[in-house]
């Protein structure tokens, strides 16, 4: 640990009666480019007679577990599982095996009815848990649900507090957010932080994150556009945008490279401010998206001032039509004139995101999109990330099917074929696609499907692990008879039974 400690800067160091794990289950450089990780880190550490420290999960698990040596922790270098809470932040549905890794690596038994009071309490939160908590409910003594904000004090009182678990329990039952597995059976309302407690910032800047040296700062949480499969706009809602004057002042003088934070940046009314503001002293600028029917020519101009060479825009559907079925509110005009914009100010290329395997989708959706992206190649270089399409809880999509491993990889491969000498192309596994969305929409019974597969993980364990657990799934094929339907009108197939009818 000690490279990657003489690399930070904001490193907190702090003894204290209650000692507190904040774990990633992912390797450092991941864990360190997120921001609620960051905030929730400072949080614990700014709270009277509370020592938080950080873990990560090891880049090869498998090789630290035969050291046989407990893991450390990065500060000090004390066991990780050796603390009263050990929490974690998961953002990815595909982390779940990630999370059991992590609870086994440092020594606490995974499932929650194994453990006692001389355990750690596990608690459990980020992206993941408002999304879908239910396959956390074995693992997870605490699930924290929404902002995380107005959770820590409240948990902190309580650590101080407690005499036992259930005394721990007592004290945070009931609170927004708050979800105890071992007494509730069905998620609480959501917790959200009130304005004052944002904007959220980093902690810890370090050249090891995959946001290098980045200092990081939320602009907005949530969004106010109405994107039916979008699940920002009800996770991190509602909308609340932080002035421009409110982020520069917690932008420290050092930070040489600020990383905006928000959902829909362009929409974000101080992008153009605070960009310009921080260009002007010479700093390089991260943004996170940018839609494609807001982008002008002088926001491209502060971006590039601020250092970014390719300009990314999400498309999100293949299609106009399709666009207008999930309310995206972009049309392909809008990408020519990004791209033409990009090209006109010298952006080496225009990065486009994608998803395919939309429920109505057809082949002439397809053709369209290959289409368009060779019209938009004849201006600048383009490079198209491609995603199959998951259906999320709290989205209007909940009871869509999966578009289907066969059918997706089909329309993946013409795509390749056709605009392989066009385009940079990259995409996400249609297979492994299929995983996150059974686990965006299962219960406990996809935790302990998870859990008698977690250290040898593959398509073929998983397609065994449901099979056993009687799983329905559309893994093959789509059901061509739901063309043309609006969304949120599909029958429910595989949908556990703890997650059934609860989407908005
Ligand atoms: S896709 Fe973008 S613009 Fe649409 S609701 Fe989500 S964050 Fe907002």
């Amino acid at each position: 640990m000690k490279p990657l400690l003489d690399d930070e800067t904001g490193t907190m160091f702090k003894h204290a009666p209650v000692r507190v794990t904040l774990a990633f289950p992912n390797r450092y450089s991941v864990g360190m480019a997120s921001l609620g990780f960051q905030v929730i880190y400072r949080m614990f550490n700014n709270e009277e007679g509370v020592a938080c420290e950080r873990a990560f999960l090891p880049d090869d698990v498998d090789a630290f577990e035969k050291l046989g040596q407990p893991l450390p922790t990065v500060e000090t270098g004390r066991e990780a599982g050796d603390c009263e809470l050990f929490a974690m932040s998961v953002s990815f549905e595909l982390d779940l095996t990630n999370i059991i890794r992590m609870l086994d690596v440092v020594g606490i038994h995974p499932l929650r009815e194994k453990r006692d009071d001389s355990d750690a309490i596990v608690m459990i939160g980020g992206p993941l848990t408002s999304s879908n908590p239910y396959p956390l409910v074995p693992f997870a003594d605490v699930i924290v649900i929404g902002d995380g904000e107005q959770i820590i004090p409240v948990v902190s009182d309580a650590l101080r507090e407690a005499t036992s678990r259930e005394d721990f329990y007592d004290l945070i039952d009931g609170m927004p957010g708050i979800f105890l597995p071992a007494r509730h059976t069905h998620e609480p309302t959501w917790a959200t932080a009130p304005k004052e407690l944002l904007p959220a910032y980093s902690q810890i800047v370090t050249p090891h994150s995959e946001l290098s040296n980045m200092f990081l700062v939320e602009a907005q949480r949530g969004c106010p556009r109405p994107c039916t499969f979008c699940l920002a706009r009800t996770m991190y809602g509602p909308n609340r945008n932080n002035g421009g004057q409110e982020l520069l002042d917690v932008i420290p003088d050092w930070a040489q490279k600020v990383g905006l934070v928000g959902a829909a940046l362009s929409d974000f009314p101080h992008t153009k401010f605070v960009g310009r503001t921080l260009t002007e002293r010479g700093v390089k600028l991260g943004v996170s998206s940018i839609r494609a029917d807001t982008v002008d020519e002088e926001l491209a101009e502060i971006l590039k001032a601020g250092g970014l060479r390719t300009f990314t825009v999400a498309s999100d559907a293949p299609s106009e039509r399709l666009r207008r079925w999930l309310k995206k509110g972009i049309t392909t005009e809008d990408l020519l004139k990004t791209a033409q914009i990009s090209r006109d100010l010298g952006f080496s290329g225009l990065k486009v995101y994608m998803m395919i395997g939309l429920g109505p989708e057809n082949d002439d959706d397809i053709t369209e999109l290959i289409s368009f992206t060779k019209e938009l190649a004849g201006i600048n270089r383009i490079a198209l990330g491609i995603s199959p399409f998951v259906p999320k809880r709290h989205t209007p999509h909940f009871a869509d099917p999966f578009g289907g491993v066969q059918i997706i990889e089909a329309r993946l491969k013409r795509i390749q074929k056709e605009l392989r000498r066009t385009a940079e192309l990259r995409n996400v596994s249609a297979k492994w696609a299929w995983v996150e969305s059974v686990i965006a929409r299962g219960g406990p019974e996809i935790g302990m499907a998870a859990y008698t597969l977690y250290r040898n993980e593959s398509i073929g364990a998983w397609k065994k692990a449901l099979d056993e657990i009687g799983w329905v799934d559309e893994y093959g094929d789509n059901d061509a008879s739901s063309i043309s339907l609006p969304p949120g009108q599909y029958a429910a197939h595989g949908v556990s039974a703890h997650a059934d009818g609860l989407a908005v």
